[in-house]
């Protein structure tokens, strides 16, 4: 029953202010559940001259960075039935960026995820702003989402893309096709060495789907990126959560592989036969 190799490459834990839970209980979670490999993704600082309030609330403060990067080291030792890797998620936010990929630099990360929450000052994806959708209206953020999420791509600093059609969460669409941006940001994924994370948190929210859809699944599929996948655990719980309607979902756009971490470098590991509700 457990031969699938099944892997969450995105967990958060509490030093990030919005995620609950010991470290502990993920990584039990994740064993009970069959998982053979997992990955911590928090949230990376977000900058320091960025003027947002309150941001402990949404990612690791500066100070706790190094005490996150040694718990996660320190899990990987007293865990040697599972495979722990270290990751980060890194918001890309304009004029700010250097700094955190300066500070992440100084730590032995498997795989740095990209991420774009924020347009501007506001993310898009936080029920408690919404003053972006308001100002710029549905056309325009997904506009703006895609071509700045290809600015950050073409920097070449990523391994990850996570959860590549974020504007869809709340149900929204906009008034144009998606398909010819679906196009562009494969072929610069594709040019920057990237893999883009199948990531089931989209089943928990209003629009009920995975990240990305499966016409862009396709699409990258087409364009040859790599796929990995996660859950986008905010508690021990969310563990592992539906990661095999991920590979269905994977398997259904034409996928037969995936990436597996290590030290900035990866490997493709066949999807195999996923028995479904095995993890759920
Ligand atoms: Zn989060
Ligand atoms: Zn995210």
């Amino acid at each position: 029953m457990f031969d699938l190799y099944l892997v969450d490459y995105h967990l958060h834990t509490s030093l990030s202010g919005h995620a609950e839970g010991d470290m502990e209980e993920y990584v039990e979670t994740a064993i009970r559940k069959g998982l053979k490999e997992i990955g911590f993704c928090d949230h990376a600082p977000l900058p320091e001259k960025f003027p947002f309030p309150n941001k402990e609330s949404l990612s690791i403060p500066l100070s706790k960075f190094p005490s996150y990067v040694k718990k996660v080291l320190d899990l990987r030792k007293a865990y040697p039935e599972i495979k722990i890797k270290l990751g980060c998620e890194i918001d890309y936010i304009p004029n700010y960026i250097e700094e955190t990929l300066t500070l992440v630099k100084n730590f032995p990360f498997d795989y740095l995820m990209l991420s774009l929450h924020f347009l501007g000052k506001y993310p898009i994806d936080h029920p408690h702003f919404q003053e972006v959708w308001e100002k710029l209206g549905k056309d325009k953020v997904f506009q703006s989402y895609f071509e700045t999420l290809g600015d950050a791509i073409s920097l070449g600093e990523f391994d990850v893309l996570a959860h590549p059609d974020l504007p869809k969460k709340f149900g929204y669409q906009p008034s144009f096709p998606l398909l010819p941006f679906y196009k562009k940001i494969s072929s610069l994924l594709k040019n920057n060495e990237m893999v883009v994370e199948v990531n089931t948190a989209g089943l928990r929210k209003p629009v009920g789907e995975i990240y990305p859809s499966l016409s862009f699944l396709q699409i990258l599929k087409e364009n040859q990126v790599p796929i990995t996948f996660g859950s986008d655990a905010h508690s021990p719980k969310e563990v592992g959560w539906k990661i095999g309607e991920a590979y269905e979902w994977a398997k259904s756009a034409g996928y037969s592989e995936f990436a597996i971490w290590e030290r900035r470098g990866y490997s493709l590991h066949p999807i195999g036969c996923v028995f479904k509700k095995i993890v759920s």
